[in-house]
């Protein structure tokens, strides 16, 4: 595929301009597609590509999920759409988030992206509006289930199928709907939903059904009807709230030391001094901040810019994890790496933020959010490179 874009891209940023470095392993991503695929199976695992593949890169992500047989992918935004349709011209794409109004329909047409229509407004639009391929006006009827969010409620489905077998307007290619808790397996709103969605089969009978986003990959098989839309899982994510995480890390991100300094006990550490330092320290200043999407909410133990009691992110640097000390930055955080003895770091080392030694999970949770969160909010400053392709 010589007009492909090589998969090995870097954001155009140099190493030795760069305060981090992004690594992103594509042979990972593929390793965590065949794992869901294979516990999907007999139902098809298809790919939740949006958010710019949650800040990995829509454009190598496609390519190597393409390659790796995957065929379908799940965008949330029309714009994300016509990106998957230049990786993957010939691949399926649905648009998550529905039609954006009758302005925005014949971007889908251009691109023959496929809605996700949710709502009876949406469904007005494709009928006068949409697509013909093999079938006529094809569209994936979400149904909510328990979240109110995007999706028709039951009864509205109802009446659209009942119409739509008279009409035959639109040809339904897929039903689906959303799980609120698929993260906590123990949940009785899964049950809930799940039997809401059986209702909806009935409904629909014979037409492809998805539930499970990866969460429910990894609920019992009755979640998995005929295709599963797993996103975290495939970039490195914990799919579960609880338990080991089986998924393979994908992104390492690394950030510059520039400096190491001796710190006295009793000084404070970084803006509105709400470290103090208990003892004679060595702070090791590392080249990210909450520009590049290293959360404020990480800083460290005792600042107090997090509810409850989490004590603030760590790194890895040299065989140990050290924690934060201080607020983050715009630019810069401080690490405490007294524990690794004086010389062992200095400037040049690069020290891991998230990566296979410091779970995105636990970075997350001690910044009070999630690993969705932390991969989307990734900076456009790192020096990112792309691996593990054949
Ligand atoms: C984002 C999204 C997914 C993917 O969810 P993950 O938890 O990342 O696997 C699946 N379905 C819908 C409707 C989504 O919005």
């Amino acid at each position: 595929m010589p007009d492909e874009p090589s998969p090995t891209v870097s954001s155009g940023i140099e190493l030795p301009l760069a305060g981090g470095r992004l690594t992103i392993d594509l042979g990972a991503l593929v390793a965590n597609y065949r794992l869901l695929a294979q516990l999907s199976a007999p139902a098809q695992a298809l790919a939740v590509v949006k958010a710019d593949a949650y800040g990995l890169g829509i454009e190598p992500v496609v390519n190597a999920l393409w390659n790796a047989g995957c065929r379908r992918f799940f965008v949330a935004l029309p714009e994300e759409g016509f990106r998957v349709r230049k990786a993957a011209p010939e691949a399926g794409i649905m648009v998550l988030s529905g039609l954006f109004g009758v302005d925005a329909a014949a971007a889908f047409v251009e691109a023959r992206l496929i809605p996700v229509l949710n709502s009876q407004t949406d469904i007005a639009i494709w009928e006068a509006h949409g697509w013909d391929g093999d079938v006529p006006r094809p569209c994936v009827i979400h149904v909510d289930t328990g979240m109110n969010r995007l999706g028709l409620t039951l009864e509205a489905a109802r009446a659209f199928a009942e119409e739509n077998a008279l009409t035959r307007a639109l040809t339904p290619v897929m039903i689906m709907s959303h799980l609120a808790c698929g993260d906590d397996s123990g949940h009785p709103m899964n049950r809930r939903q799940l039997e809401l969605f059986q209702e909806l089969r009935a409904i629909f009978p014979g037409i492809e059904s998805s539930l499970a986003n990866s969460a429910g990959v990894f609920l019992t098989k009755d979640f998995h009807f005929e295709a599963t839309r797993p996103g975290i899982a495939l970039y490195g994510g914990n799919p579960s709230a609880a338990g080991n995480n089986p998924m393979r890390p994908v992104v390492t991100a690394e950030a510059r030391i520039l400096q190491v300094r001796q710190a006295k006990t009793g000084t404070a550490v970084s803006y509105g001094a709400s470290q103090i330092l208990t003892r004679d320290s060595l702070i090791a200043i590392a080249s990210v901040g909450y520009a590049d999407g290293y959360h404020r909410s990480a800083s460290g133990a005792g600042v107090p810019l997090r509810h409850g009691g989490t004590r603030g992110a760590a790194g890895f640097l040299h065989g140990r994890r050290v924690p934060v000390v201080g607020r983050v930055t715009m630019d810069l955080t401080m690490f405490d790496v007294t524990e690794l003895g004086p010389g062992a770091v200095g400037p040049g080392d690069f020290i891991e933020i998230f990566g296979p030694n410091m779970p995105i999970d636990d970075v997350a949770k001690a910044a009070g959010t999630i690993s969705y969160e932390l991969l989307t909010s990734i900076g456009r400053r790192y020096h990112r490179t792309y691996v593990g392709t054949a």
